[in-house]
C-alpha cells in the first residue's frame, strides 16, 4: 500500500487579502485553540471514519503538508498537540516531506523551533510579488526585504527546500515588475516556485470589484488578460532558462526539487485532509470537510463521502495526469483518441513517444482544453 500523505487545513490569516478565494479569515486566539481542539479530536477519529466506509487509511506517511490560511499563525503549543495527536494515529517515515505554508514575516521563532524537533523540511512562502507596491495594493504585509529575509532565516535554520508563490495579475503589475519578481525568485536561488494567475470570480472582494467594473481594491490597476496570459508564458520561459522547469501547469522546481505531497493530488495516490474545508482520497472514496467554520468546530456531519466510478476515474486519470509536464500514456482506443488527436492538430496537445501532454499554450488554456475533452464525451467507457 502506497503511504499516505497528509493535508492539515488550517483557515486563519492576520487579514483578509483583496484576492483571496479561500475559506480563511482573521480570528482571534481563542477560535485558534478551539479549532486545533477540533483538528486533534479528528485526527484520533481519522482511521474509525475510514474504516466506517470501507477505505483503508495507510498507517505510514510520506508527507505532511500544513496550508491555509497562514498555519505559521499557529503555536509552538499548537504544533506540539497536532503532532502528538498524528503519532498516536500515524507512522511518519524518517523522509517525511514536512511543508508549512508560510506567510513572510509571520512565523514565531519558537514556533519554527517546535515544527524544526518534528522535522520540518520545507517552507512555502506567500511571497505572491517582490514588489512591494504590489504586496501592499492586495493587503499583504510583507516587503521583498522581509521576503528575503524569511529565506534567509529558513536556509540558516536548516530549511533548504523553499517554495516561492507568485501570482500573475496583482493591481499595478506590469511586465518590467513582473519580471523584478521572476529575476528575484531566481536570485533567491529557491529550488521551487509556483505561479499562478489572478483568478476573478466572486468569492474574493477583488474578484467581486472587477466583475462589477469598480475600483476599489485597486482594480482599475489589474493588468488585463492578455497581459496576464503574457506573464505567465514568460514565467514558463523564463524560469525554465534559469534551472527552474516547470512540472505542472503553476508549479517550477530545480531537478528532484517536486513537491512529493502536491504530486499526491496528481497521480492520484491516497492522501487524507483534515481541517477545513480538507478533500481526500482513499482507496476510491473522495470525501471533504464542511467549510462552515462553525459547523467544522461542532463537528457536524459533513457531505457523504462518494464513490469514484471508473468512469470518474478514468477523467480524473486524463485530467489530473494532463496537469503534469510529463503528461499521460496515450490511450490506445476509446473515443477519447480522435479528440487528443484534434487538440494536437490545434497546437495545444503534443505527442512525446508514447505520451501525450499540453502545449504551453495548452496549458494556459488548460479549463478550455478539459471542458473540450469532456464535451467531446471523450471518455465514455
Ligand atoms: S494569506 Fe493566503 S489564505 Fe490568508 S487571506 Fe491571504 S491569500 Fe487568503
Amino acid at each position: 500500500m502506497s503511504p499516505a500523505g497528509l493535508y492539515l487545513s488550517v483557515p486563519f490569516c492576520r487579514a483578509k487579502c483583496s484576492y483571496c478565494n479561500f475559506a480563511s479569515d482573521a480570528f482571534g486566539p481563542a477560535r485558534m485553540d478551539a479549532y486545533v481542539d477540533r483538528l486533534c479530536e479528528e485526527i484520533a477519529q481519522a482511521p474509525a471514519k475510514a474504516s466506517g466506509m470501507g477505505a483503508t487509511l495507510p498507517r505510514d506517511v510520506d508527507s505532511v503538508y500544513f496550508g491555509g490560511g497562514t498555519p505559521s499563525l499557529l503555536s509552538a503549543v499548537h504544533f506540539q498537540r497536532i503532532f502528538e495527536a498524528l503519532q498516536a494515529v500515524f507512522s511518519l517515515q524518517t523522509d517525511v516531506e514536512l511543508t508549512l505554508e508560510c506567510a513572510p514575516g509571520q512565523l514565531a521563532d519558537d514556533t519554527l523551533a517546535e515544527l524544526l524537533r518534528h522535522g520540518l523540511n520545507r517552507v512555502s512562502l506567500g511571497v505572491q510579488s517582490f514588489v512591494d507596491q504590489e504586496s501592499r495594493a492586495v493587503g499583504r504585509f510583507h516587503t521583498k526585504d522581509v521576503c528575503l529575509a524569511e529565506i534567509a532565516r529558513l536556509r540558516s535554520a536548516g530549511v533548504q527546500e523553499i517554495n516561492v508563490d507568485l501570482i500573475a495579475g496583482l493591481p499595478h503589475q506590469t511586465h518590467e515588475s513582473w519580471r523584478i519578481s521572476l529575476e528575484q525568485a531566481a536570485a533567491a536561488d529557491v529550488p521551487h516556485v509556483s505561479v499562478y494567475m489572478l483568478e476573478v470570480d466572486e468569492e474574493s472582494r477583488l474578484g467581486r470589484e472587477l466583475i462589477a467594473g469598480g475600483v476599489r481594491y485597486h482594480a482599475h490597476h489589474v493588468p488585463d488578460d492578455g497581459l496576464v496570459a503574457e506573464m505567465y508564458l514568460e514565467a514558463c520561459e523564463f524560469l525554465g532558462n534559469n534551472g527552474i522547469p516547470q512540472y505542472e501547469i503553476s508549479n517550477f522546481a530545480r531537478p528532484g526539487h517536486a513537491s512529493r505531497h502536491n504530486l499526491k493530488y496528481w497521480k492520484r495516490l491516497p492522501y487524507l485532509g483534515l481541517g477545513l474545508d480538507a478533500h481526500s482520497m482513499l482507496g476510491g472514496w473522495r470525501f471533504q470537510n464542511t467549510d462552515d467554520l462553525n459547523a467544522y468546530l461542532e463537528g457536524k456531519a459533513a457531505p457523504d463521502p462518494v464513490v469514484v466510478t471508473p468512469h470518474e476515474a478514468l477523467e480524473e486519470e486524463v485530467f489530473l495526469g494532463l496537469r503534469l509536464n510529463e503528461g499521460i500514456l496515450l490511450p490506445e482506443d476509446g473515443p477519447v483518441v480522435p479528440v487528443l488527436q484534434q487538440l494536437v492538430r490545434e497546437g495545444l496537445m503534443q505527442l512525446q513517444g508514447e505520451r501525450i501532454a499540453l502545449t504551453p499554450k495548452g496549458r494556459l488554456l488548460s479549463n478550455d482544453v478539459f471542458t473540450e475533452l469532456l464535451g467531446a464525451g471523450a471518455f465514455s467507457l
